[in-house]
């Protein structure tokens, strides 16, 4: 037993997730008076630096990603990188004064409303509990890298995370994917002087890939400096390339070598904690049962908040910028308020 753990927390109110909607939640409690600790597997913005490549921008505008008026700077004025938001959430916390501990896995959640025991395990591999009235889980969408389900994809020359593009310099590397992060992955990786492939299943790119990157791929692609291969799924990844088909087409497959494969086809969401809690899971994406207005799952005390409302996004609805409501949504359920009046969704939402 670590003595650093003290054996039992009590808290009113315990977020799991300390991305950017299980902090603001958090800070919308308590300043509404509650006791609340907010518990994270990883780093505050967890999701966000694992998953973001370096120096990679959102998509989202500053002034959507911010949070309840802190406002996102950048030195550039453009859209916020990964690390500038990063240090928007240190900064949020810290000026908001949120209890937060991270690298704290929740393991186990039993009780009920009022008397919840949440198992955690730290980092160290230390175990101990957090007893709180009222959780709720902000614990994000995209989890695992979603999986081709090909021969060979775990092979160790095939990865999901671009990560420092710098490290395939001079190596011809096979893309997956047509969305934002496959064509973001094939400009950078072109531009550190890989020989890159782009293979995408559909005849064209996603139409809202980040309008700033689409022209330039799409002319590389023209130009056969970054070799497309649309409407072409793959069959199978083997030691030195990749065997190729024609989506629709009974052509013979086809053989291109590789020295990496980088899939960018998306991401998972884990059911474990809605598991651990008994939170049922709905509709094609298994998205967690909850009530739209209050966001109260079907068991009573656990509400669910951000982007794990709504499972495995197949196309991206639930984002940052349309989830700060959910704080105030809880806030309210928790007050015995009436529901706040929905945001009117923005003209163009920025997925
Ligand atoms: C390259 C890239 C670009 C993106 N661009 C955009 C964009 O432009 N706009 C946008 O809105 N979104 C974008 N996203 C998605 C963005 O990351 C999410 O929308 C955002 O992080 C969701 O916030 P959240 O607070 O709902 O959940 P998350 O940020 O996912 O936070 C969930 C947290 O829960 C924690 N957690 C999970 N399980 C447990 C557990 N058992 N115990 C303890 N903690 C747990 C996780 O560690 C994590 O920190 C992008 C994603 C990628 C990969």
């Amino acid at each position: 037993m670590n003595p650093e753990h003290p054996s039992t927390v009590s808290v009113e109110v315990l977020v799991i997730g300390a991305g950017p909607i299980g902090l603001e939640t958090a800070a919308v409690l308590g300043d509404e008076g509650r006791d609340v600790l907010v518990v994270d597997a990883g780093a505050i913005g967890n999701t966000i630096q694992r998953t973001f490549p370096p120096q990679t921008r959102f998509f989202t505008s500053p002034e959507r990603l911010a949070i309840r008026g802190w406002p996102v700077t950048s030195p550039t004025e453009e859209k916020a990188t990964g690390e500038e938001y990063l240090a928007f959430l240190r900064a949020f916390a810290t000026g908001k004064g949120l209890a937060v501990r991270t690298f704290s896995r929740v393991v186990g959640i039993s009780g009920r409303e009022g008397n919840f025991t949440v198992r955690i395990a730290a980092l160290d591999g230390d175990e101990y509990s957090i007893h709180a009235e009222v959780l709720i889980l902000a614990s994000g969408g995209i989890d695992r890298p979603r999986k081709l389900g090909v021969a060979g994809e775990d092979l160790p020359h095939v990865r999901s995370q671009l990560g420092d593009p710098h490290r395939y310099f001079g190596r011809t590397v096979a893309v997956v994917g047509g969305r934002n992060s496959a064509v973001e992955s094939a400009l950078r990786l072109y531009r550190v002087g890989a020989h890159v492939h782009l293979i995408h299943r559909e005849a064209q790119l996603y139409s809202r890939v980040k309008p700033w990157i689409k022209p330039d791929v799409e002319s590389l692609m023209a130009e056969g400096q970054i070799v497309g291969h649309l409407s072409t799924s793959i069959v199978k990844i083997s030691p030195g390339g990749l065997e190729l088909a024609q989506v629709g087409s009974d052509a013979e497959s086809q053989w291109i070598s590789v020295d990496d494969v980088l899939l960018q086809i998306g991401y998972e969401q884990s059911s474990e904690l809605f598991d651990l809690a008994g939170i049922e899971l709905t509709g094609p994406q298994r998205a967690p049962a909850v009530d739209c207005e209050t966001l109260r799952s079907n068991v009573p005390g656990i509400y669910v908040v951000g982007t794990a409302i709504a499972g495995t996004q197949a196309g991206f609805k639930v984002f940052i910028e349309n989830s700060h409501q959910h704080a105030d949504q809880v806030a309210a359920a928790l007050a015995g308020r009436p529901a706040p009046k929905p945001v009117p969704t923005r003209p163009l939402p920025e997925s």
